[in-house]
């Protein structure tokens, strides 16, 4: 059997397969990318060859436009692809729309990098699918014990209630423009809130995209200057930066509310002047992050970015080996919003 470094090493461009000349996420331009998702993080534009699922070569075009990459592949779920020595497949990773584990296969050893996922419930995605492997590379963002994700209905039930006690309040919901605007969206409707959401324009476009894809998220407009003063009592969606800006100073009374895992930490929602966090992540949580390493059955964990050396400690006293790998670059997504 190859070992594990013969099929998977760290560049300075990121995780890179030797066998199959490629790299997963590349932080900087290079020959032949796989990406495992569109967050700004993991996509980034510039490489000759990308190959993603369909959903993340149209992400990265519609957020970098059709010349990213001087050619695509596209990769159905599931679709075993040949790469120089190796095989891979694209696996549901349940964290946004199109958004894949990669397989990487040779000889009787297989890889599994997660890129970004949870396994919480999102019906704008495919969820999850746990592949048993030897060697599983795993984010950990929240890879600490105080990190528990609470149900995800309780906190959208929280958002209803608010618009109903403060009916004469806007609900600004800060959510980063991939994934976390439309999941939010969906949930709501799931539990039955039909009135119109309204959208700043800067998550339009994805948006748009998701419904084109097929996801029900119900009736959408977008929020005009002028409608801001009448929008007490409703919903607005926007990316974490416009709660601060001027542009949400003309709302009635708006009453900023934060849609992330990092709301769970209370310091945090309050120095960013949150007043109802919601915790919802597109991240495993602590329990998800060590149910799925013991459901792969992996021998070897390695840990790409996060709280790597929490979970690692956990791996060595359940007798796995794990290794943080402590790469730069990635989280900065859910970080920033
Ligand atoms: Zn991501
Ligand atoms: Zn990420």
């Amino acid at each position: 059997m190859p070992r594990a470094e013969e099929l998977l090493t760290l560049t300075p461009q990121g995780l890179y397969c030797p066998a199959g000349s490629f790299h997963i996420d590349p932080l900087r331009p290079v020959p032949r990318a796989l990406v495992t998702h569109g967050h700004a993080d993991h996509a980034r534009p510039g490489h000759d060859h990308v190959l993603a699922t369909p959903q993340t070569l149209d992400i990265m075009a519609l957020r970098y436009g059709e010349t990213h990459a001087q050619t695509t592949q596209s990769a159905a779920y599931g679709e075993a692809i040949r790469i120089g020595d190796v095989s891979v497949r694209f696996i549901p990773a349940g964290h946004v729309l199109g958004s894949a584990q990669i397989v990487i296969e040779r000889g009787g050893l297989r890889l599994v990098v997660t890129g970004d996922y949870k396994r919480g419930e999102d019906p704008t995605c495919a969820a999850f699918e746990c592949v048993p492997c030897d060697v599983f590379i795993s984010e950990a963002t929240f890879g600490l014990p105080v990190f528990r994700h609470p149900p995800i209905r309780d906190e959208i039930a929280r958002l209803i209630a608010s618009t109903q006690l403060f009916a004469d309040r806007a609900h600004l919901v800060g959510a980063y423009a991939l994934g976390k605007a439309q999941r939010m969206i969906a949930l709501l409707r799931g539990e039955g809130y039909d009135r119109p959401i309204w959208l700043h324009g800067a998550l339009e476009k994805l948006s748009d995209y998701y419904v084109a894809q097929g996801i029900e998220l119900g009736p959408l407009r977008k929020v005009a200057a002028e409608d801001r003063a009448r929008l007490a009592g409703e919903i607005v969606i926007c990316p974490p930066s416009a709660m601060q800006d001027r542009w949400s100073r003309k709302f009635p009374d708006p009453i900023a509310c934060f849609a992330s895992g990092w709301m769970r930490v209370r310091a945090r929602a309050r120095q960013k002047g949150v007043e109802l966090p919601l915790v919802v992540s597109d991240h495993a949580d602590w329990d998800d992050l060590i149910a799925t390493i013991r459901e792969t059955g992996a021998g070897e964990v390695w840990l790409t970015h996060g709280e790597a050396d929490a979970l690692a400690h956990w791996c060595a006293g359940a007798g796995i080996a794990a290794r943080p790998l402590n790469l730069l670059g990635y989280g900065e997504e859910e970080a920033q919003s």
